[in-house]
């Protein structure tokens, strides 16, 4: 397996960084989680674009053009023989010293990591999964932007510690006002009365590419799509329930809380939609 550390491939065991990357000593640093379906990397676009702009929203200067970022990522998977998998794109401040002022740091530390992802079974995408609500609190606009995808991730890692002591393998964060946010690393949806609904991101969530494609499939296949607030109590009486992310796509949820939702399985509108998603990501890219 080959990773491109900083402009050169190397193997998994030499791929290393120092001790002194503000990536490491302070979570300095933006990353993507991307995939690639059949030789197309989905979104390829939308996702380097969040990456720049959540580079910017830090100032962080990426040393390389766009352009050459998809270039490097179009080697890595070639280099790798890869076509279906998972691209991590990491960039972080870069070594520097102690200290967190990033005038430290003169050059910033640029990964790519492609890899097979391990996703949930096909039983999981039938049966939805079991969820529980956390007591951890999504950040919010006015402490960390939910938009930019940092390296900052200990608040979803408590989400998925508490997700690990309940048994479950997502669970659903509220912001401090106790709207529903998203989950640890998945945006939610819920569906009633065949509306479908999704919190708006300035609630406390990451501005979801898959998310995003979900709301335009709504579009497209003629469901109502309201994205706006709503709390535990619409999760509990609502007839599906969805998480999407670029490694769970669009996966149904058939219990929060110990409340059944809907029938129990992975509901219809749910269905026809990772079936629409499915078809999507082996057009919708860069191959
Ligand atoms: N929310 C968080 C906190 C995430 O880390 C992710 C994963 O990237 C998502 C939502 C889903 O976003 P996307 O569909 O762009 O992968």
């Amino acid at each position: 397996q080959w990773i491109y550390l900083n402009g050169e491939f190397v193997s998994k065991e030499d791929a290393k960084i120092s001790v002194y990357d503000h990536g490491f000593l302070y979570g300095d640093g933006i990353f993507e989680g991307i995939r690639i379906y059949d030789g197309n990397i989905f979104k390829n676009k939308e996702h380097l674009d969040r990456l720049y702009d959540s580079a910017k929203s830090i100032m962080l200067d990426i040393p390389l053009t766009i352009e050459e970022m998809e270039a490097a990522v179009i080697e890595t998977l070639r280099r790798n023989e890869m076509r279906d998998g998972y691209i991590r794109l990491i960039v972080s401040r870069g070594p520097g010293n102690l200290g967190l002022d990033p005038r430290r740091c003169p050059t910033a530390s640029v990964i790519i990591i492609v890899e097979q992802l391990a996703i949930y079974s096909e039983e999981a995408y039938r049966d939805g999964l079991v969820s529980v609500s956390v007591s951890q609190r999504r950040n919010i606009p006015d402490a960390l932007n939910p938009k930019i995808k940092s390296l900052n991730y200990l608040n979803n890692i408590l989400v998925k510690i508490q997700a690990n002591l309940a048994g479950v393998g997502e669970a659903i964060m509220l912001n401090a006002q106790g709207y529903v946010a998203e989950g640890s690393s998945d945006n939610i949806f819920i569906v009633k009365n065949n509306v479908v609904y999704t919190p708006p991101c300035y609630i406390g969530a990451l501005e979801g590419i898959t998310r995003a494609a979900i709301m335009e499939l709504c579009e497209q296949l003629g469901y109502k799509l309201k994205e706006e607030p709503f709390t535990l109590h619409d999760v509990y009486v609502a007839d599906e329930v969805f998480f999407t992310g670029t490694a769970a796509e669009v996966i149904a949820v058939r219990e929060v809380d110990g409340r059944k939702i809907g029938s129990g399985k992975a509901g219809p509108i749910t269905t026809h939609l990772l079936q629409k998603f499915r078809e999507l990501v082996k057009v919708d890219g860069v191959r």
